[in-house]
């Protein structure tokens, strides 16, 4: 029996985190795998590229389970993915300026932030108590990470809603709020302002993701592993290949071959096909399901998924290298803009979020400082304008690019001409990377109407065929797909009778 489950052999698409995880808990546990990636890298949307020797940070802001006290870690150090000598936490997580020059400082120590909140807006001191007690107190809860959840027998779902009863009353309670809702309580019009911008984070999201995440950097849980995304992602590709595991970069799955309602392997766009006892799909969940599948497993409601769910709205990312440092800068901010920016005819912003690399000296030459904008932007606009004339797309990006500068240079200043690369991704760059569905880079979107709610990682009638990943979690982040590949190598190993092992 163990001879032939040692010779299970199981094919992995998609060389994500959630694919690199399921593959490193698959190979623990004595399976064969082989992961399929598109790419000739590691990582899929946890990426940073190089350019004249600028590492420009794709993915990572924080990454919740830095910090020894939390059950995540753990998965992190079966991981091999982080070196704890090397996370930075920061002070203050943004500086937002909610007038031209006036700036709150966003900090992440908890008792900081009421300080600062009650400095800006006294008058709303019940809502700013009411918002600092929530946020301390999810950080005194910790969320089990050890066991899948779809292994919980009925006990043992009596026992954790017992034992984590206090947490999950906190969490019903605001998780029904939206933050764009809660910041409307606020009577101070800087507060709403500031509330609204508060991580950078879309203001249609659940309430309770904000007080989480606030509460995981209070505890200092949350922090930037040095080295940046590709990095991360590489630490955990060597794990995987330290256990055996095998990847083809290059090589993207054009269709999972199914026989008689059982995935049994894959076709690559080469032509070449492979077979596996067991087919895992860690790529984007909407190519999966209605191209590697040709949408024939599906039903109502998963229908429904992809056409009413929101998703994280895509990105255009400026990347500007700059040959200065910025040493007593704040490393990330909000800056209010005089006039709005138009990304594209969907997205106008009155603020625009940057972020200063000066915090991690790996990702360029000594002197040298990598600068980043993140904008909301619509990938169906830069989809058919690259389609329609690659030249005005190339045009639009560079106009893009210049204004962005320009507002750098008056908000910051000494900054234009020691510009030494300026590369802007947009929507459709995340597509052709990654082949994340409307370039949504991190899949279903928390709102209070869906978070919380669980998906399955099967599609019904399909056997032997699994899926990991942002498309089968919602809200994604890399803790969650990283324990989403862990979750179903444990589901895997219980249906083959297996004891699961991390060793
Ligand atoms: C700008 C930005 C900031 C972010 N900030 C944070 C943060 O601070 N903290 C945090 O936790 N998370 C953050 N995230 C989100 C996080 O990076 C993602 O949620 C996570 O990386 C998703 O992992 P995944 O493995 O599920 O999917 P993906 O990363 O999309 O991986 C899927 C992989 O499958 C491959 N693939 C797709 N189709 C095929 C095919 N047909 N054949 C072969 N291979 C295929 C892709 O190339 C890719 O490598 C951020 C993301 C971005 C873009």
């Amino acid at each position: 029996m163990e001879e032939k489950l040692m010779n299970k052999r199981v094919i992995i698409i998609g060389a994500g985190i959630a694919g690199l995880s399921a593959g490193c808990y698959l190979q623990m546990n004595g399976y064969r795998t082989e992961i399929f990636e598109m790419h000739s890298l590691p990582g899929g949307l946890c990426t940073s590229w190089k350019r004249n020797g600028y590492i420009f940070n794709g993915s990572i802001h924080w990454l919740v389970g830095t910090c020894k006290n939390m059950n995540m870690h753990k998965i992190w150090e079966e991981l091999n993915a982080i070196d704890d000598a090397k996370i930075v936490n920061h002070d203050e997580f943004f500086r937002i300026e909610f007038e031209e020059g006036e700036f709150f400082r966003g900090y992440t120590d908890a008792n900081k932030l009421e300080e600062e909140m009650l400095r800006v807006a006294p008058e709303d001191e019940e809502t700013i108590k009411e918002f600092i007690n929530a946020v301390k107190e999810f950080a005194k809860y910790d969320f089990p990470v050890d066991r899948a959840p779809e292994l919980y027998g009925i006990l043992d779902g009596i026992k954790f809603l017992f034992k984590y009863r206090r947490i999950l009353k906190l969490f019903r309670r605001w998780k029904k709020i939206s933050i764009e809702n809660y910041s409307r309580k606020f009577r101070n019009r800087n507060m709403k302002k500031i509330f609204y911008h508060m991580l950078g984070l879309d203001s249609r999201i659940s309430m309770a993701i904000l007080l989480m995440t606030l509460a995981w950097m209070h505890r200092k849980c949350a922090g930037y592993p040095h080295g940046g995304s590709l990095e991360f992602a590489r630490a955990i590709e060597r794990k995987y290949i330290s256990l055996g595991g095998r990847i083809h970069y290059n090589s993207k799955v054009s269709k999972i071959i199914v026989e008689n309602n059982r995935a049994v392997g894959v076709k690559v766009a080469d032509g070449s096909t492979y077979k596996g006892d067991i087919i895992i799909s860690a790529a984007d969940g909407h190519y999966t399901v209605f191209d590697l599948l040709d949408g024939k497993y599906i039903d109502e409601k998963i229908r429904d998924r992809y056409q009413n769910w929101d998703l994280f709205t895509s990105l255009c990312q400026i990347s500007i290298g700059v040959k200065r440092s910025f040493d007593n800068y704040p490393h990330a901010m909000s800056l209010s803009l005089k006039k709005p920016l138009k990304i594209d005819p969907k997205n106008e912003v009155d603020s625009m979020c940057v972020i200063i690399y000066n915090f991690d000296h790996s990702l360029a030459p000594a002197g040298k400082t990598p600068v980043v904008v993140l904008l909301p932007a619509d990938y169906e606009y830069w989809n058919a304008l690259r389609e329609d004339d690659k030249k005005k797309y190339d045009n639009a990006k560079k106009t893009l690019a210049d204004e962005v500068v320009k507002i750098l240079d008056d908000k910051i200043g000494n900054l234009s001409d020691k510009i030494e690369v300026l590369d802007v991704a947009t929507p459709v760059t995340y597509f052709r990377y990654t082949n994340n569905w409307k370039g949504s880079f991190e899949g279903w979107l928390p709102t209070p109407k869906i978070f919380g709610k669980r998906m399955e990682k099967t599609l019904p009638g399909l056997d032997n065929f699994y899926m990991v990943g942002q498309w089968v979690e919602i809200g994604g982040g890399l803790p969650t797909v990283a324990l989403s590949g862990r979750n179903l190598a444990q589901i895997i190993c219980k249906r083959d009778g297996k004891k699961f092992r991390t060793d």
